[in-house]
């Protein structure tokens, strides 16, 4: 039943190990969860912003609702702070994370060195992950992301690599390990399709338009060895909405990156004048569907997918990525950036009202890492870039961004970030946590270990 669309289990083997095969391979009815009784939560919304510190939600909030106002994500009940940092080979912390060990750590309950994915510090081998153990279970899972499907934080999800760059078939340079050649499972495009989500909504045309080099799907590409696992492809909003539950869908809605929702002038040395942000995107193609709406058909079609499988008490693991939050403040680009800290708080509050209506759904709200932006004395004159801007309330409020020298990426920092939750075991994210504990939140709210 588990596999029942058309798994290849021989791959799932080869991919995780043996130790792991056994954990995923017990039959459901030996579960902790069944001889318990049902798991605390049928469902589980992971929300992730990325890059998303306490200074980019507070200069979204201050712009949108205002400095008294409350973002959707500021709703939530349950609140703390996780920990961000990485390690190096030795297991030495490494105070600044990227996305794939930030992602790595929630995904495995283990740190990792930066940019690796899902795989160990120490001796790169594989680990399991909160989606295979969930789909394992027999739950439905997804992933939605405003960046390619094969980055890293949806990709920590899905696939196991030693470096996030082997997006492709044709990206795989850094990972030897992880080639056919080498005794691997391929790229993450690859590996992401093989571990066959219900649902996988996001960018990264690109990577999946590559050819396949080795193994049983050499000479096609990663979309068509999609269809031949029964994959539902959609380019946009239309073919989405048109996506139905009996097979898998796999949404690929821009070459890269999803387009940016907001635009405006990126901050400067010696700052800008005041400005407003342009809130159309003249680079967005019409059809584009924004975060929320693709939360919302993500939760739909594994809402319908739960309850086709069957499985008793047993609906879904999704994890949505604001992306582009990360990406707009590497660049100094603040209207960018609040853009999509607002487009994933609208995302939130799609999965807030999901919850609503689907009780016993446990709602999670965080980040991997905090990023560059300050929010600065409008009369300050900072060393680095910033961008002065005039606030819905009136008010003006300017942005800094002193992590790099002008010209340069803007870095991530290594603070806590917020972490929020409302639903079964919301209580667990009280208090300053670790950053892998996440795992063992979700794991003990679906009952998966
Ligand atoms: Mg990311
Ligand atoms: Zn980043």
């Amino acid at each position: 039943m588990r596999f029942a669309y058309g798994r290849l289990p021989w791959r799932r083997g080869a991919v995780l190990g043996s130790a792991l095969l056994v954990l995923v391979t017990a039959p459901a009815a030996s579960t902790a969860t069944e001889r318990s009784g049902p798991a605390p939560a049928r469902s589980v919304i992971l929300l992730i912003g990325d890059g998303m510190g306490d200074a980019e939600i507070t200069a979204a909030r201050n712009y949108s609702v205002g400095a008294a106002g409350r973002l959707a994500m500021d709703t939530l009940d349950a609140s703390g702070r996780r920990t961000t940092y990485a390690v190096d080979e030795r297991g030495r912390p490494v105070y600044v994370t990227d996305s794939a060990a930030g992602a790595t750590a929630w995904a495995t309950g283990r740190r990792t060195v930066n940019g690796r994915v899902s795989k160990s510090h120490d001796t790169d081998r594989p680990m399991p992950t909160l989606l295979e153990l969930a789909r394992d279970r027999g739950y439905a899972t997804g992933s939605v992301t405003t960046a390619s499907v094969a980055d890293a934080t949806p990709a920590a999800l899905t696939a196991h690599v030693t470096d996030r760059s082997c997006k492709g078939p044709a990206d795989m340079a850094a990972c030897p390990a992880d080639t056919r050649a080498g005794g691997g499972e391929g790229s993450i495009a690859e590996q992401t399709v093989a571990a066959r989500p219900d649902v996988l909504l996001g960018g990264g045309a690109d990577h999946f338009a590559q050819t396949v080099t080795d193994g049983p799907f050499r000479g096609r590409t990663v979309t068509q060895q999609a269809r031949a696992a029964g994959y539902q492809v959609v380019r946009d909003r239309t073919q989405l909405a048109a996506a139905r539950p009996g097979r898998p869908v796999l949404g690929l809605f821009a070459p890269e990156y999803v387009p940016v929702e907001w635009t405006g002038p990126p901050a400067a040395p010696g700052g800008t004048a005041p400005q407003r942000c342009a809130t159309r995107n003249p680079g967005r193609p019409a059809g584009t569907p924004d975060l929320a709406e693709s939360t919302r058909a993500a939760l739909d079609l594994l809402t319908a997918r739960a309850h086709h499988r069957g499985a008793p008490g047993r609906g879904f693991f999704l994890q949505v990525e604001g992306a582009s939050i990360d990406d707009r403040a590497h660049e100094a680009d603040p209207c960018g950036q609040l853009g999509e800290t607002l487009a994933f708080d609208r995302a939130v509050a799609a999965a807030l009202d999901h919850a609503e209506r689907h009780p016993r759904t446990l709602v999670i709200v965080t980040a991997d890492h905090g990023h560059a932006t300050q929010i600065l004395p409008h009369d300050a004159r900072p060393a680095g870039l910033s961008a002065t801007l005039v606030t819905d309330e009136g008010g003006v409020m300017q942005l800094g961004y002193g992590t790099a020298l002008p010209g340069e990426t803007q870095e991530h920092t290594g603070v806590p970030v917020p972490v929020a939750a409302r639903g079964p075991l919301a209580d667990r994210v009280r208090g300053v946590q670790d950053n892998t504990s996440l795992f063992g939140t979700v794991t003990a709210a679906l009952g998966l270990r």
